[in-house]
């Protein structure tokens, strides 16, 4: 990419177009084009098809889905499918009828079998049965991944697939209900410092253990990627480091300051067991992360606190 490329991010008032565009403005990208859901359905084929006629982008960051946590992901099983589906669909058509130079799709680490060895290595991808709390939504970007292979593979388009692993910070989701684990106990454990409560309810059994990694550092991932990465394999993103769930209660705890008991709750569901990635080949392409995650907790707890909380 250079300076003054035409960009399109996909997606960016979610956390990680978002952090997309700050990372690129901070690089000094001049020409970033995006559109919001309400000037842009990219559900509708027609209408995306229209705005790259108009717009032409050189590049492409395809961050735009439906997302969320086990319990939006397991309810709204269809959406999750649907919504997926026609985004990738129309958008990685688009790219390749307009001659797009580079596309990078974004994936996410529950595209790997339940019952997968940890860490995930890339070449795990469909060698045994998904998560079922979540399998709608893997399958959707599953078919992103295969989109961006099938299309290099008969037209030659330079499309590539990334894996983030769960992430978290600026922008996140704190809705109780579609949210995943770390914005909802970022907001369980404030509120409950906030009202006095003497415990706070964690789903699950705590044992569950998750990778978690900070929005910038993925975006920084993700620029770096794209000006070096053009192969056809999907390149995983995270830290290579996981936690329980119970120990990453604990450590929001000590974030937010509260002083109150921990309880769980049984009888909401743990979800896969472990989602650790591998990342020895981001690695040594070259990149590693920099928050840790104490860090970027605490980043994101301003964050919270700065938009939900101060009037
Ligand atoms: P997953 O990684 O797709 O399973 O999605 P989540 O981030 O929603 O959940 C990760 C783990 O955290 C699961 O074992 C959840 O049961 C557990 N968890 C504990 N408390 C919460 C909570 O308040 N919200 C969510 N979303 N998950 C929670």
């Amino acid at each position: 990419m250079h300076k003054d490329s035409k960009i399109y991010v996909a997606g960016h008032r979610g956390m990680v177009g978002s952090a997309i565009v700050r990372s690129l403005q901070n690089e000094g990208f001049t020409n970033i084009i995006t559109r919001t859901s309400q000037e842009l359905d990219l559900r509708n084929q027609g209408a995306v098809e229209h705005f790259f006629e108009e717009e032409g982008p050189e590049y492409v960051f395809l961050a735009a889905a439906k997302v969320g946590g086990i319990h939006a992901n397991n309810t709204y099983r269809a959406d999750f499918l649907y919504d997926n589906l026609m985004i990738e669909a129309n958008i990685i058509h688009a790219a390749y009828k307009h001659k797009v130079q580079k596309l990078m799709f974004l994936g996410s680490s529950c595209i790997y079998p339940k019952m997968a060895p940890q860490p995930l290595k890339e070449d795990y991808l469909l060698t045994g049965p998904l998560e079922p709390t979540n399998e709608p939504y893997a399958i959707a970007k599953i078919t992103g991944i295969k989109l961006c292979e099938s299309y290099r593979d008969q037209y030659g388009c330079n499309f590539i697939s990334v894996m983030p692993t769960n992430l978290y910070g600026y922008n996140d989701n704190y809705d109780l209900n579609n949210s995943h684990v770390l914005p909802a106990l970022i907001r369980k454990f404030h509120e409950a410092k906030e009202s006095g409560a003497p415990t706070v309810t964690v789903w699950g059994t705590g044992s569950p253990r998750r990778e978690f990694l900070f929005a910038d550092d993925l975006a920084q991932a993700c620029l770096f990627l794209m000006d070096q990465y053009d192969g056809r394999e999907l390149v995983n993103i995270g830290t290579g480091e996981d936690i329980t769930i119970k120990d990453l209660a604990l450590l929001v705890k000590k974030v937010t300051g509260y002083e109150g008991e921990i309880v769980f709750d049984t009888s909401k569901p743990d979800g896969t067991p472990r989602k650790l990635m591998d990342v020895s080949k981001l690695h040594s392409l070259g990149f590693k992360h920099s928050t840790n995650l104490e860090e970027g907790i605490a980043l994101a707890y301003a964050d919270f606190k700065n938009k939900f909380v101060e009037v």
